[in-house]
């Protein structure tokens, strides 16, 4: 039985139709991030589980109970904001204890419930403080407290990191992830920003426009991409993607890349196809039986790292790089076994 399932959820905006056609079914005690661009339909489908959205068509069910007309309170989901939501005018300890107060507990139980969540979130000390004298991330450490103590069957995260500066993000992120294993609590997250994805998921879903691209584990999203979106989608910088026209296609094995016949056996392809070959994948040393002779446009330098833009025919070229680079003009080598093929509809060729 899926802990978690959609069925053909369906919701418009108006003329605007968001999400359509949505299955999905999701196993207990896993995180699951909702990734794509901005619009996509992420906070929309957030907002239908927790019951602050109507859905057009479908169900969502929660351990096989339909969700659909339950009252957003019981439906024993608990919900974490970017913009944190906590109540100006209440301390650290109100704010935390607030959801308990409807239910039927007595004062030192909730005491207890809000401690032991201080506890886990190393807010102890700041109880009596009120928001405006927290940073934002004491303050999203409230909320998060905020929905440990209701003790929900589900969390939902719509994007809690994004207002918080560099530094803060990825300590919030290794928080978030260690509450995760502890609490082995079920958890859908919403990002745009596919390290937190990448780190946080045991399954990631990339959505676009409101359908979903992919759902498989992160590993798999990035060396098991099924089609351009998915490739381009994770991935820094993106992968490189060159579109072969059927014109260069010479027989069933050979094709024109840049004026190299490159040959791949029982390639098999008649029509325009796009190749696709990651920065980091391709490499400066011996490595990689393609190779093109490239002059360097701009070398940005990340430290530990190096991203070098070039062009082959005019078309750009991205690769990232450990290397010293002394040399304007150098020599790229292309692993055969490191390139993507896609077809006409830019879903993945499997060889
Ligand atoms: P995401 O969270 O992925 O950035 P949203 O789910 O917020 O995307 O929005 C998806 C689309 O639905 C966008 O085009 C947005 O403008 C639209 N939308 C979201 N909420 C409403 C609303 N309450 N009324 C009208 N349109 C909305
Ligand atoms: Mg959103």
């Amino acid at each position: 039985m899926a802990f978690l399932k959609f069925e053909d959820i369906d919701k418009s905006f108006g003329e605007n139709n968001v999400i359509s056609k949505f299955n999905l079914e999701v196993e207990k005690g896993k995180f699951i991030v909702l990734l794509g661009p901005s619009g996509c339909g992420k906070s929309t489908l957030l907002r239908m589980i927790a019951g602050l959205e109507k859905i057009d068509y479908g169900n969502i069910l929660l351990e096989n109970n339909l969700l659909n007309n339950l009252l957003p309170s019981k439906r024993q989901i608990a919900m974490v904001f970017q913009s944190y939501a906590l109540y100006p005018h209440m301390n650290v300890f109100q704010n935390i204890s607030f959801g308990l107060k409807s239910e039927k507990i007595s004062k030192n139980q909730i005491k207890e419930k809000v401690i032991e969540a201080a506890k886990i979130l190393k807010i102890e000390d700041l109880l009596d403080r009120r928001p405006k004298e927290l940073s934002g991330g004491q303050r999203q450490r409230v909320a998060i407290g905020r929905a440990i103590t209701r003790n929900p069957k589900l969390f939902l995260f719509d994007e809690p990191l994004s207002n918080l500066d560099a530094a803060l993000r990825s300590e919030m992120r290794v928080e978030i992830s260690k509450l995760h294993k502890k609490l082995k609590s079920n958890i859908v997250y919403v990002t745009h920003d596919q390290v937190e994805a990448m780190t946080l998921a045991d399954k990631i879903v990339i959505m676009n426009k409101g359908n979903i691209e992919q759902f498989d584990t992160p590993e798999d999203i990035y060396t098991e991409p099924k089609n351009i979106f998915v490739a381009e989608f994770i991935g820094n910088p993106k992968m490189n993607i060159f579109k072969i026209k059927s014109n260069d296609i010479i027989d069933n094995n050979t094709f024109n890349l840049f004026g190299k016949k490159i040959v791949f056996e029982n390639l098999n392809i008649k029509n325009d196809f796009f190749i696709g070959i990651r920065p980091e994948d391709i490499s400066l040393e011996n490595k990689g039986e393609i190779t093109f002779e490239i002059t360097l446009d701009l070398i940005e330098n990340l430290g530990s790292e190096k991203i070098l833009y070039s062009h082959v025919n005019g078309k750009e070229i991205r690769i990232k790089s450990s290397k010293n680079i002394k040399d304007k003009n150098i020599t790229i080598y292309l692993p055969k076994n490191k390139i993507y093929l896609f077809d006409n509809n830019k879903n993945r060729l499997k060889r």
